[in-house]
């Protein structure tokens, strides 16, 4: 196995105290090895799992040609370019299908998906018609083929829709429904093991003394993870004393990958750093951001170790930039994990400096009828608040220095749909 500091120095532009972050995610990410195990599931467990097998129908979706509207099908070549009269000779409905075929000067009448009848190449809506005692009249204007849905359009027999690597979102289920199919294999889920360092915090239960806080960070890590689908085991708070490093370090091992956060700064005088470096291989990393500047990087056995720094807003950042993309890699996602950028108007000034990239935390919102996006305020990386009143980053790039109101800025939001 190579060591991580050999796979990481080959990146060029690799400079651990002053790292931009594209270096930090590219050695992050070619480092990683993802979970191969797969197990099979029903369905609906799969949702948010990642697909381990190609899916190819065995069948046509829609299996037979059918009628996208309510109305009549009829033969084109039997339309005039004046008002046309049919006879109805039946109806064909979703589920029951007519039977029999139209002849020339025929029609049926047709719900939606209901399957097309023999004979009828053709749909007419029924606003359009007007049906009397057995007849029907067809204005002229149509179209050859309107409003027919053909076999296959959606998934064609032997023709695989997804792939391995792909996220199996609430369509996806729905897609694989569709083609008859009850079991699907993902691969296993990712385990994660977290705790908190630092002997000021406190856990909930326990009243405060003076200089303690109460431990937030494994909360919001909490929250982040269960949004990712992964298995988490919290080990609590662990005090700044080798032997209880220790051991918490040997028992979140057992995962796939280990977040501590706290105790990772430039010159902490604590046990963390050594201990990350004892027990396995570990990288200090001084990032070019703002907030989440200090991290450690590196593997404890079989596990790989992200040393988040202890402010609540770094955590919940240096998260959302570099650990998410990393453990949706491990559980195997192929492909660009990384959210979508959007770009709106500043709706103020910025004040930034080039040298680093920035992820202020944002309110985007409605001016009139444009998007535009503001910051929250205090951008301290101790304010978690700034986060709970943010929708979005607003992610201005290491080059750039202060924006002026009106310009174009990148945005992340918080929340998508799928
Ligand atoms: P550190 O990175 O250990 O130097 O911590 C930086 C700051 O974050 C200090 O003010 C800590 O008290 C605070 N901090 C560290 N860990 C936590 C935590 N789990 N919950 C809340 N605040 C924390
Ligand atoms: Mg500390």
């Amino acid at each position: 196995m190579n060591r991580i500091i050999q796979i990481v120095n080959a990146i060029e532009g690799y400079d651990p105290d002053a790292l931009h972050v594209e270096k930090a995610r590219a050695a992050i990410r070619a480092c990683l090895i993802p979970v191969t195990a797969t197990e099979r599931l029903p369905v609906r467990e799969a949702l948010g799992r990642v697909l381990a097998e190609d899916i190819v129908p065995a069948i046509d979706v829609p299996g037979h040609d059918n009628t996208a509207m309510d109305g009549y099908a009829v033969r084109f070549a039997d339309l005039g370019s004046g008002d046309t009269v049919l006879e109805e000779i039946g109806a064909a409905l979703a589920g029951k299908a007519f039977g029999g075929r139209l002849g020339p000067g025929q029609c049926v009448r047709v719900t939606t998906g209901a399957v097309m009848p023999a004979g009828a190449d053709t749909v007419v809506v029924q606003e359009v018609a007007k049906a009397y005692g057995g007849k029907v009249t067809i204005p002229p204007g149509q179209k050859p083929k309107q409003h027919v849905r053909y076999a296959g359009e959606d998934l064609k027999r032997g023709v695989p829709v997804l792939t391995p690597g792909q996220a199996l979102h609430p369509a996806e289920l729905g897609l694989i429904a569709s083609l008859g199919i009850g079991l699907v294999a993902v691969r296993r889920r990712l385990r994660v093991a977290f705790f908190s360092t630092g002997d000021e915090l406190v856990s909930i239960g326990n009243t405060l003394k003076e200089g303690e806080v109460y431990d937030s960070n494994r909360y919001t890590l909490h929250g982040m993870l269960q949004r990712l689908g992964v298995e988490i085991q919290d080990l609590g708070v662990v005090r700044d004393d080798p032997a209880l490093l220790e051991a918490a370090f040997r028992k979140a091992a057992n995962a796939d990958a280990i977040i501590t956060t706290g105790g990772v700064s430039v010159g902490e005088a604590d046990f963390v750093k050594p201990m990350m470096a004892k027990l396995g291989e570990a990288l200090f990393w001084r990032i070019a951001m703002r907030p989440g500047r200090p991290m450690a990087f590196g593997r404890i056995g079989n596990s790989f170790l992200f040393g988040l720094p202890g402010n609540p807003v770094a955590v919940m950042v240096t998260f959302y930039q570099f650990v998410r993309e990393a453990l949706l890699h491990m559980s195997g996602r192929s492909g660009d994990c990384a959210p979508p950028m959007l770009k709106v108007p500043a709706a103020m000034p910025l004040r930034k400096v080039p040298g680093r990239t920035e992820y202020q935390r944002g309110v985007l919102f409605r001016d009139g009828g444009e998007w535009k996006v503001k910051t929250t305020g205090q951008q301290g990386s101790g304010v978690l608040r700034s986060m709970s009143e943010a929708n979005c980053f607003i992610v201005l790039e290491h080059e750039r220095g202060k924006v002026a109101a009106g310009e174009p800025v990148q945005v992340q939001l918080f929340e998508g749909l799928a």
